[in-house]
């Protein structure tokens, strides 16, 4: 009997730059136009895809395995997808398809089925006619994997800009959803949010963001209570919002309300507070360890940095702290679970319920999440019941029953629409 083992090819050195494109997809949009400016800055050739949609569920059905999670039938199929179009409709030679291009997403060994999305991957490209096609991936926590991937070594510079377009991407992002509900032109936040971000650029980021700063200020919007939703939930369905989430925030705004959104600085935010937090339980003395301080000045560097870059482009965004959240869930969660949000969607439903932050919480995750369904979901109905000051529900994505998960939101956007406007 043989021990199976997946054969991972992953190698992408450095002299590969110039030839082989990095595709991805898979986080907002506005953070992902920043990041490839970075990225080219960097000297890597790097390529967007179109935003995974219900064709790509289908092809991701088609070649994935059974029991998968929504975010993999959708980012599965959507790589594919494109791989099929690259081939069939652009006639590349499936030759060089593997040879000059490379996918590059987060990946890891979660408890949840994250730790199986690589393999995931492989498999339907080796179902698919794309055997050897390379999935190059980060950890969680940013780490390049492997030594053979040096091709994705980033410099100190290149870190940095690249948590900047994160940031900035996170702000436009979060203007744009904020704003949209009351825009006195149907259509004008989407387009002078994109005209600002192409304003910037980001090898000169201030002199981009006062730019860019200068065109928000032509948005024009109406005086209007509407009750504001916040959306939480696994990472992919609250921040990507598409056919993933049957454009869950866009349904939102159609139905009276405005979306509070989650961003993905405050959840690499909260990536690093457990790095701290961990290294504090298992330091071996009573002191503060080098590694604590070091991760604590990254925080309030991440934190000053963004409450800098919000106040210049005019929104008052703040980032969470993560030690109080922590506090506030770790009563009724065990803070060593790790995985998908970890604690952070019983915290932040405790902190907006207490602060009275919003009127109604929305925990959208995909079909049978382990961490969002099966772990928070089971401690979200104990804190439903101390705090009812703010309506809860959970609701899942599948990509079929759209009817089911909308006429549920109506139901809870009905019980606080009233209340919201008097
Ligand atoms: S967090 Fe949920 S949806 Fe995401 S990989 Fe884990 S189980 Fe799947």
């Amino acid at each position: 009997m043989q021990h199976w083992t997946d054969k991972n090819p992953r190698n992408f050195t450095k002299s590969e730059r110039s030839h082989v494109t990095l595709l991805t997809s898979g986080l907002p949009l506005h953070i992902l136009h920043l990041v490839k400016q970075v990225v080219a800055m960097a000297g890597l050739k790097f390529e967007i895809m179109p935003e995974p949609n219900n064709d790509s569920l289908q092809i991701g059905r088609e070649f994935g395995n059974r029991g998968q999670c929504n975010p993999t039938y959708f980012t599965v199929g959507n790589l594919v997808k494109h791989l099929m179009y690259l081939r069939d409709e652009l006639h590349v030679p499936t030759e060089k398809i593997i040879s000059d291009y490379a996918f590059v997403t987060a990946g890891g060994c979660g408890p949840c089925r994250m730790g199986m999305y690589s393999t995931e991957y492989r498999k339907a490209l080796r179902d698919s006619g794309f055997t050897g096609f390379r999935v190059l991936l980060f950890s969680r926590s940013g780490d390049v994997q492997d030594v053979l991937m040096d091709g994705l070594k980033l410099t100190n510079k290149d870190i940095i800009r690249f948590f900047m377009a994160i940031m900035v991407g996170d702000i436009l992002n979060t203007i744009n959803i904020r704003r949209r509900p009351f825009e006195i032109t149907p259509g004008s936040v989407d387009t002078i949010v994109k005209a600002a971000r192409e304003e910037i650029d980001t090898a000169h980021w201030i002199k981009g963001l006062f730019k860019a700063r200068k065109i928000l200020k032509t948005i024009k919007l109406k005086k209007e209570k509407r009750p504001i939703v916040h959306i939480m939930g696994e990472f992919w369905a609250k921040t990507t919002d598409g056919e993933g989430n049957y454009h869950l925030f866009r349904f939102i705004e159609k139905e009276g309300g405005v979306v509070s959104n989650e961003t993905v600085t405050d959840w690499l935010l909260h990536q690093i507070w457990r790095a701290r937090w961990s290294a504090a339980r298992t330091k071996k003395s009573k002191f503060i360890t080098s590694t604590e301080l070091q991760l604590k000045v990254l925080e309030l560097m991440i934190a000053g940095i963004f409450k800098t870059m919000c106040f210049i482009l005019g929104e008052k965004n703040k980032l969470s702290d993560h030690g109080s959240l922590a506090q506030a869930a770790g009563e009724h969660f065990d803070l060593h679970v790790d995985g998908g949000e970890d604690h952070m969607e019983v915290a932040h439903h405790i902190h907006i319920a207490k602060h009275k932050l919003a009127d109604l919480i929305i925990s959208v995750k995909p079909f049978t999440c382990l961490s969002s369904s099966g772990v928070s979901d089971g401690v979200q109905s104990k804190i439903s019941e101390l705090y009812p000051q703010v309506e809860f529900i959970a609701v899942e994505t599948n990509g079929d029953s759209a009817t089911n998960f909308y006429s549920r939101i109506q139901m809870a956007m009905q019980k606080v629409i009233a209340p919201s406007l008097q």
